[in-house]
């Protein structure tokens, strides 16, 4: 049988690794630490935390992060079984003993007989074999410039800076409304890309007060090189002076109040569609520093956002990144090198969770067709197959950053009998799903657990 090589072990390497090798796979499992470092890692094990402990919510029923550890659990997933054996008192989220639970990950991957490690970094793309390329947000520079001239520099991001995303059916429309500005766009449909929400004066200015006094995360050393031109975050911009965003992403021309004509807003937020469904809007350049409870804070000021639930909260933070709406087909792998397969955070999903759950979809992928048997990626309907169906199609290339799960990402519920609250409809996303995952594992040509 071909070897499988995969490279980087971290979240993603590390379930990758796991997968194909259950599956009956050789492989060779590539990591440059600790001969090479990190600004972020401190160890040479695999799965290494860089952050915090946790793995977030562990609620499978109304929770898409929650429904992604059912996932993982119900494929085998060694990084679920090992965070379950080194679990934490935390609640309803899933914190671990990182130590232990890195530890018990190394020993169980440098145990397997059909995964050989070697040590060392890859810095260039292998024109041979069967590779899933896993190096995470700080890919080393060697290999991220060799990504770079592949693709294009245009798709490989070395930084997130992201703004809020929000739940659309959490927006008040008697406030906001739909309108691009100018009115550009040639169809309905793009005119209703933008959702516009008002402030009057008083409402400005209390907002650039309430954002200058939120509290904010410090920059790491490294982490704002050559960054700042582009995307300042909004407590910047205030900063540089309380007129600076009515010029900037507030500004309220070329837009008329739908809901009060007549009324000039003084400042405008926008939101801007982020995905086919039309289920998540961002809004356009919030990206921000702000600690994440004063984000919610600060930005349920905004008219029409009092309700907001946020798919994602705002950052900006050094993550290497493809643009893989353009790059990859739904195998993950690279259109222009279908021997190449990218998994984890590499690919735009964002946290511990999401990129060992892409490495999981990943490692299977790729032992399947080693094995001679393409295997489709999970259903949509699933936490891992919106994940990927996402990334590799939905969401828009040219604004695309990093995602966490959501349930944003799912094909809507069917609303049959009415309208049903938002808990339940959460429980019929996580009971769809449960019932399509379950069908693609029982679908898999490449049995696992040899
Ligand atoms: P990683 O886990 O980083 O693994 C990539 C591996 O590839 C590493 O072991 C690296 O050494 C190796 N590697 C890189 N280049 C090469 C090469 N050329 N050759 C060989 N090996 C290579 N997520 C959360 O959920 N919660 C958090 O609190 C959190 N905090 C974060 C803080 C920081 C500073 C950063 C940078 C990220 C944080 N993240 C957090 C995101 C988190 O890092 C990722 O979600 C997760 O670790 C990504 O998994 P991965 O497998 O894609 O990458």
């Amino acid at each position: 049988t071909q070897e499988l090589h995969i490279v980087g072990g971290g979240m993603a390497g590390s379930e990758a690794a796991w997968q194909a090798a259950q599956a009956g796979i050789p492989v060779v499992l590539h990591e440059m630490r600790p001969q090479i470092g990190t600004f972020a890692h401190q160890t040479g094990n695999f799965a290494e935390m860089v952050c915090s402990n946790s793995f977030r919510s562990d609620d499978d029923e109304r929770n898409a992060v929650g429904l992604l550890h059912w996932e993982m659990r119900a494929a085998g997933g060694l990084l679920m079984e090992m965070a379950d054996r080194h679990a934490l008192p935390a609640g309803g989220a899933l914190a671990v003993d990182r130590e232990a639970f890195a530890q018990a990950v190394t020993e169980r991957l440098r145990a397997h007989p059909l995964i050989r490690v070697e040590p060392g970094e890859i810095t260039r793309l292998p024109d041979q074999g069967h590779w899933i390329v896993a190096t995470g947000p700080l890919t080393s520079d060697a290999l991220a410039q060799a990504i770079r001239a592949e693709t294009g520099t245009e798709s490989l991001a070395f930084f997130d800076a992201i703004a809020p995303i929000v739940h659309f059916d959490t927006i008040d429309l008697s406030q906001a409304w739909f309108q691009s500005r100018y009115d550009k766009g040639e169809t309905e449909d793009e005119r209703k890309a933008y959702l516009n929400c008002p402030m009057t004066k008083d409402q400005y200015e209390a907002f650039i007060d309430a954002l200058l006094a939120a509290d904010k995360a410090e920059f790491r050393e490294g982490e704002t090189a050559g960054y700042f031109d582009g995307c300042l975050p909004i407590e910047v911009m205030a900063e540089r002076g309380r007129e600076t965003l009515r010029h900037g992403p507030m500004k309220p021309v070329g837009l008329t109040n739908a809901n009060d004509p007549t009324n000039k807003p003084y400042a405008v937020v926008q939101l801007r569609r982020d995905n086919a469904l039309g289920t998540l809007y961002n809004i356009v350049g919030f990206q921000t520093k702000m600690k994440y409870g004063a984000q919610v804070e600060v930005f349920r000021m905004i008219p029409g956002l009092q309700e907001a639930g946020f798919a994602r909260l705002g950052g900006i933070h050094r993550n290497t990144f493809l643009n893989s709406p353009t790059l990859l087909d739904d195998q993950m792998r690279l259109r222009s090198r279908p021997n190449l397969r990218f998994a984890g955070q590499v690919t735009g999903v964002e946290g511990y969770v999401e990129s060992a759950a892409m490495g999981l979809v990943a490692g299977r992928l790729a032992a399947a067709e080693i094995a001679g048997q393409m295997l489709p990626p999970p259903p949509r309907v699933t936490a891992m197959g919106a994940l990927i169906a996402h990334i590799t199609g939905d969401a828009d290339a040219k604004t695309f950053q990093p995602m966490n799960v959501n349930f944003g990402l799912f094909p809507p519920i069917d609303m049959k009998g009415g309208r049903r609250g938002r808990k339940d409809r959460y429980k019929g996303y996580t009971d769809r799903a449960k019932e399509a995952f379950s069908d693609w594992l029982a679908s898999a040509p490449v049995s696992v657990g040899v």
